[in-house]
């Protein structure tokens, strides 16, 4: 299902339906990369805090990791939106180099030409990697709790459906390294939140923890409690909801808090941290 690739130094997962597909799509770890401390080692994140020039050097290390021109990426801002954008090669290059080139307040990209590598970039939030073989479909969703409460990822589906003409049966979709349940206590009033995208109940939700069965339904009920939020596995029931069979759905299920020496974590880092990234990439000459 996954592999991890080393190369160039640099250590990442790749996955084999992906592949089998038609695409190269996966997700960087931390290592391989020339930052150091809370960094360590290869923030691919611009907007951080750590040193632009180490962030560049490590962007050119995941390229060539990859086989890739640097200047095939696109980057988008990332702020927490449910604003999906559709990329093609005139789109090539944008937030490289600079975030302030990045794809303007956006927190999906999605795209159908090969040659473009679409890049997002993650600590704790749930990367979400879409892609449609026949019509030769891909897109990278940024989930935080913000941006599944706003359905992101529904309208990811939903946007590919419409524009491309496939039917969301066939669209399969990798859910990447994000915070676990374990490790990620919120206030009711989140959960609350995140819970009222779904359209209809997810299997599974009667074997939950007592803790988050507790979250009272009515937001305000009782301010202040905290319970556990599975995030991936809310992402997991909007992809259901848009009609991805969930044979078509897979989820590594690794907690970015839980293994945080693997992958960067904003919580672990008590917010100071790098980014790792979640890619997808139509190559221009086949597999
Ligand atoms: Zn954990």
């Amino acid at each position: 299902m996954w592999h991890i690739r080393e190369s160039h130094g640099v250590k990442y997962l790749l996955s084999d339906s992906a592949l089998a597909g038609g695409f190269v799509a996966g997700f960087t770890t931390r290592l391989g990369g020339v930052s150091s401390l809370s960094y360590s080692s290869l923030n691919l994140g611009l907007h951080v805090g750590d040193a632009r020039e180490r962030v560049i050097t490590n962007r050119r290390r995941f390229a060539a990791a990859l086989g890739v021109d640097l200047g095939c990426m696109v980057f988008a801002e990332q702020v927490h939106s449910n604003r999906v954008e559709i990329v093609n090669t005139q789109h090539c290059g944008m937030g490289v180099l600079e975030q302030e080139t990045a794809v303007s307040k956006t927190d999906g990209l999605i795209t159908s030409e090969a040659g473009v590598m679409l890049v997002l970039t993650f600590a704790d939030c749930v990367p979400v990697i879409l892609f449609e073989p026949e019509s030769s479909v891909a897109a990278v969703v940024h989930a935080g709790w913000r941006g599944t409460a706003a359905s992101i990822v529904r309208t990811a589906v939903s946007l590919i459906t419409a524009r491309f003409k496939v039917s969301p049966i066939s669209i399969r979709a990798l859910i990447g390294p994000s915070i676990g349940q374990c490790c990620y206590e919120v206030s009711c009033e989140v959960a609350a939140s995140v819970r009222s995208a779904r359209l209809a109940p997810a299997a599974g939700d009667a074997e939950r923890s007592g803790e988050q069965a507790q979250c009272p339904r009515d937001i305000g009920v009782e301010p202040g409690r905290r319970v556990r939020l599975d995030l991936a596995s809310e992402n997991v029931a909007q992809l259901l909801d848009a009609g991805v069979p969930s044979r078509n759905i897979e989820h590594l299920k690794t907690c970015t808090s839980c293994h945080s020496d693997l992958f960067f974590s904003h919580r672990a880092g008590r917010g100071t941290t790098g980014r790792f990234a979640a890619f997808a990439y139509i190559p221009l000459e086949g597999l």
